[in-house]
């Protein structure tokens, strides 16, 4: 019997009648003759509304009672569920994350999975049951609850179906597949049948939402096929594998050359000045960072002068107060002048491995932003990705702009090998 993991986002799951919906799903593949392992996301809003709860009550709530609060979203929709399928007589069980074995680090609110023990759900799958699980969660080598940051449940999903030998992990969501840009922005996005485990993690690094970034890193290391697909209709959604091997160089040659416009304005630009030009100085600045577990991303030192020099960086917005509490420190001990935090910025991206072998489209991207009369803030690059920081109030037409200029709108994408030899 094949083993079938399915992940079910929190709009599919958000009042009654859409729990019925996908208990029939899960239903209809386990008649199929597979076992199901079912993990489930909190309903619609819940996790906000329980970030909501936390803020009322304190504004430095601790983060290991932020976990048991928030861990019991998933918790709630993955019983309703078991109750969904049984009204069906079928027989499935609920598990939390600890329960299903999943093995956390000790960071709250962003724990990574060190391990996973899925002996329950695998007995129980053995025993004919439709197994459902607690998505975004675990427990800690300290015996504590943890979660696995925001869209958590996507990697909880991919880690059992790596645990369970899944041929695939399949992540069923609001959408039909990911797009060229985001839908719910961008009208004329199309969606891609197909797209690299690389060029899907720098997507999903720069603000595409409709996978989490642990969940594809996670999926590139063990090369667990991801099928990306609506909760809501039976089209065959997106295929996030290895892209890059067993592709002749014709192939290679017909890849556009850019594959996605993503976005995000969940980011803030920290500025440190006047940071004494020495040895050794970056290293603690960055070092202090990591020790409170902030995630740095675009990094700037600007020339020196006079023996000094300004670094700038980008963090998640919720890593901000964390932030400031490392950075008050080690503005003092290193001797910078000051450090400020600008959370009005956005941060834009272009995706495709086509561009490691076309020149210009930094200089087409710049211009296009010019032409609307953006200014760039800051700009960050890997071979298969270029970023631009703006001001967030010029986001939405940016992002449509470029997906026009690099011919990504619907109407414009073909399938023919390109013949947009320069950009
Ligand atoms: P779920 O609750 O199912 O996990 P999410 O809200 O986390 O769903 O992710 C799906 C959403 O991601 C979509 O509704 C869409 O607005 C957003 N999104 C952003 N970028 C993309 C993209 N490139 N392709 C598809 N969806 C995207
Ligand atoms: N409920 C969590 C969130 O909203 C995890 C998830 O949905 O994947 O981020
Ligand atoms: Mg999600």
């Amino acid at each position: 019997m094949s083993v079938v993991v399915q992940k079910y986002g929190g709009t599919s799951v958000a009042d009654a009648a859409r729990i019925g919906n996908v208990a029939r799903r899960i239903v209809a593949t386990f008649e199929q003759g597979n076992s199901v392992c079912a993990v489930v996301s909190a309903r619609g809003d819940t996790t906000d509304e329980l970030l909501e709860l936390a803020r009322e009550i304190t504004p430095n709530p601790p983060e290991r009672e932020m976990d048991m609060l928030l861990s019991a979203g998933e918790r709630i929709s993955c019983a309703l569920l078991a109750m969904a399928i049984h009204r069906l007589g079928y027989d499935a069980v609920s598990y939390t994350g600890s329960q299903a074995g999943i093995v956390t680090d000790t960071v709250h609110m962003k724990a990574r999975i060190l391990d996973i023990h899925p002996m329950r759900v695998q007995e129980a799958m053995k025993d004919g049951q439709i197994v459902l699980v607690a998505g975004f969660q675990g427990v800690s080598t300290a015996k504590d609850v943890t979660t696995l940051g925001r869209g958590g449940s996507d990697t909880t999903a991919v880690a059992l179906a790596h645990a369970l030998e899944a041929a695939v992990c399949e992540i069923y969501t609001d959408v039909d597949g990911v797009y060229t840009a985001n839908p719910s922005l961008v009208a004329k996005a199309s969606k891609l049948d197909h797209i690299s485990y690389d060029e899907m993690l720098e997507m999903a690094a720069s603000g595409a939402q409709v996978l989490a970034l642990r969940s594809v890193e996670y999926a590139r290391k063990y090369d667990i096929p991801i099928h990306v697909r609506s909760s809501f209709t039976d089209a065959e959604g997106t295929w996030v594998t290895d892209g890059g091997h067993g592709m002749d160089i014709e192939q290679q040659l017909e890849q556009p050359i850019i594959r996605a416009v993503s976005y995000t304005t969940d980011e803030a630009k920290v500025t440190l000045r006047g940071v004494p030009d020495r040895p050794g100085v970056a290293a603690r600045v960055f070092t202090a960072l990591a020790v409170a577990h902030v995630n740095v991303d675009t990094i700037i030192q600007n020339t020196s002068e006079s023996g000094h020099s300004d670094i700038s960086c980008t963090i998640p917005v919720e890593d901000i107060p964390a932030a400031d509490k490392a950075l008050k420190e080690i503005v003092k001990e290193i001797g910078a002048r000051e450090y400020d935090t600008d959370a009005d910025i956005a941060k834009i991206s272009l995706i495709g491995a086509g561009m490691r072998s076309h020149p210009g489209v930094a200089a087409k991207m710049f211009q296009t932003l010019a032409d609307l009369g953006i200014n760039l803030d800051m700009i960050g690059t890997s071979p298969i990705k270029i970023s631009c920081v703006i001001a967030k109030e010029h986001v939405d037409e940016a992002v449509r702009e470029l997906h026009t200029v690099f011919d990504l709108d619907e109407d414009a994408v073909s399938h023919e090998p390109s013949d947009r030899g320069s950009c």
